[in-house]
């Protein structure tokens, strides 16, 4: 990645792409390969277990003819999981707006456009969610996938996510997402020897700057995901704070487990154990490698409800 691309005007010295636009960038750049050719990826079946995870969460809270937020949509890849909840609204912002054209154009190409949808692109970090959304629109549900971590940049970006979270989201209404457990990733680096500062494996890798100090934000990582993610910037999302700003906005932590408990949970309960098979997880030629089953654990996966 070549982050350099404008001077600044005070010093004429090349200057550092801000860390949102990278991030805009690298996920505009990342095609949108179809059904066919994504059975060809690497971390094929691990990219199936998290579409497999995000619809157990999304079977566990959504309910029929709910209206939902997708912030962080992304290319669109869980509108078919939305429409099996049968949902009956669905407004989707993210920062790339390549991404949301892709996801435009696979909610038009959807048969019979289960739900009414509408897409924006705007950094939903920065800037409050009514410059797009009318303010009258209420949510039942609020929906953010592997993609809040990159709110922790500052505090006041977080708030601002949290802001946009809750807004319009009724009382009773509940938030779900997905994010890298920063517990889990601190701990494995620190149960490394004293000058490393990377872990992962063949398939991952989580690369800091530093480790003697991990502050509650802009604690950045470089992330790489063999066929997913490119050394992309993230931020550790320490746990309690995110829990304890959620609850100055009138969030309350309802669910809180690692991806390997919830595929414990889950893969019990017929329905989910089935979803496994016709979702690819798994199959008579195989699952996820040892590998891909370590990286699936690098995340954690999280449930509020507002409170009334
Ligand atoms: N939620 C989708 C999914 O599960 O397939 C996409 C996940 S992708 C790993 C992370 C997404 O977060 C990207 O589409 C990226 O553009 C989006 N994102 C990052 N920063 C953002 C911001 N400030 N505002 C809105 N979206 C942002």
């Amino acid at each position: 990645r070549s982050p350099a691309a404008s001077e600044d005007p005070a010093t004429q010295q090349p200057q550092q792409k801000k860390v949102h636009a990278q991030v805009a960038d690298h996920y505009n750049a990342r095609p949108d390969v179809g059904v066919e050719k994504r059975k060809e990826s690497t971390i094929f079946r691990m990219k199936s277990f998290n579409n497999w995870l995000k619809s157990v969460l999304i079977g566990r809270y959504a309910r029929p003819r709910d209206r939902v937020l997708d912030v962080g949509v992304g290319k669109g890849g869980d509108l078919l999981k939305w429409s099996k909840a049968k949902i009956q609204y669905f407004i989707g912002c993210d920062i790339a707006s390549k991404s949301i054209e892709q996801a435009r154009e696979r909610y038009r190409t959807m048969r019979n456009a289960p739900f009414e949808a509408h897409f924006h692109a705007m950094d939903c970090y920065s800037e409050p969610i009514s410059n797009v959304v009318a303010p009258d629109i209420v949510f039942d549900m609020v929906s953010m996938q592997f993609c809040l971590h990159y709110s922790f940049e500052t505090e006041t970006k977080a708030r601002m996510m949290l802001h946009n979270v809750t807004s319009q989201l009724k009382p009773g209404g509940v938030f779900i997402g997905t994010i890298p457990d920063a517990y889990w990733i601190v701990k494995k680096l620190k149960s490394e020897s004293d000058d490393k500062l990377q872990i992962g494996n063949s398939i991952y890798s989580i690369r800091f700057e530093r480790r003697d100090r991990f502050d509650k934000f802009g604690s950045k990582y470089w992330f790489h995901l063999e066929d997913a993610i490119d050394d992309c910037p993230e931020y550790l999302v320490h746990f309690p704070t995110f829990q304890k700003l959620s609850e100055e906005y009138g969030l309350e932590l309802i669910y809180n487990k690692k991806f390997h408990q919830v595929y414990e949970e889950a893969s019990q309960e017929l329905d989910f154990n089935q979803l496994l098979y016709r979702m690819n997880v798994v199959s008579e030629n195989g699952s996820l490698s040892a590998d891909e089953w370590e990286a699936a654990n690098v995340y954690l996966a999280f449930a509020f409800r507002k409170k009334n």
